[in-house]
């Protein structure tokens, strides 16, 4: 199984580990063609401004955007939750994916100094409630029809699925716990099958 990180910006460094730590291979996309041979695609968290900018000037959102439609799976934690939202609500004029049919609203828990840690139970990941890192992170503010939510802190999602898609407000890359990434790669595996 080999698995793409989008590297245009952004703690890539660090789904990459989880990943290696996963036993898959793990390539750095910054180009339409990193695309190439890749099962399933994760955007990490940063500043999701920059991010879709790179993406933009690369010509990797509408590569991405292709893909996800023939049915790439594909995972954005944090900014790449944002990047990968229909809209967002503050920053209506802020471009993105769209590949998600949800309404974010980016720093929602508050500023930097509001970041925070809490136990989640999430839907789909066995076990013990898994620790949770929200750095200046977005919450879902509405889903569409077509979209699960696997988990929430204070009545917002923080955790979406919609078919071949999984975003999540937070960084299960910054904790040891695999559960996540391990989460998509059976979703990954689910369908190659
Ligand atoms: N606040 C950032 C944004 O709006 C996201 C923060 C993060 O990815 N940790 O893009």
């Amino acid at each position: 199984m080999k698995i793409g990180v989008s590297a245009v910006q952004g703690d890539f460094h660090a789904h990459i580990a989880a990943l290696t730590q996963c036993g898959v291979d793990v390539v750095e996309v910054r180009l339409p063609a990193h695309l190439d041979g890749i099962d399933g695609l994760v955007i990490p968290g940063g500043e999701s401004t920059a991010i879709i900018k790179m993406m933009r000037l690369y010509g990797l959102d509408s590569a991405i955007c292709e893909r996800a439609g023939a049915g790439l799976p594909i995972y954005g934690t944090c900014a790449g939750l944002i990047v990968m939202a229909r809209q967002i609500a503050d920053y209506p004029e802020q471009p993105s994916l769209g590949l998600l049919d949800i309404v974010v609203r980016r720093n929602a828990f508050g500023r930097q100094v509001d970041s925070f840690e809490t136990e989640l139970s999430i839907q789909g990941v066995p076990g013990d409630p898994m620790m949770a890192v929200f750095i200046r992170a977005p919450y879902v503010q509405s889903v569409g029809n077509g979209v699960e939510v696997l988990a929430e802190v204070k009545g917002h999602p923080v955790l979406v699925k919609q078919g071949n898609l999984l975003g999540g407000a937070f960084h299960p890359e910054l904790t040891n716990d695999l559960r996540l990434h391990e989460l998509f790669l059976r979703m990954v595996q689910d369908g190659n099958k």
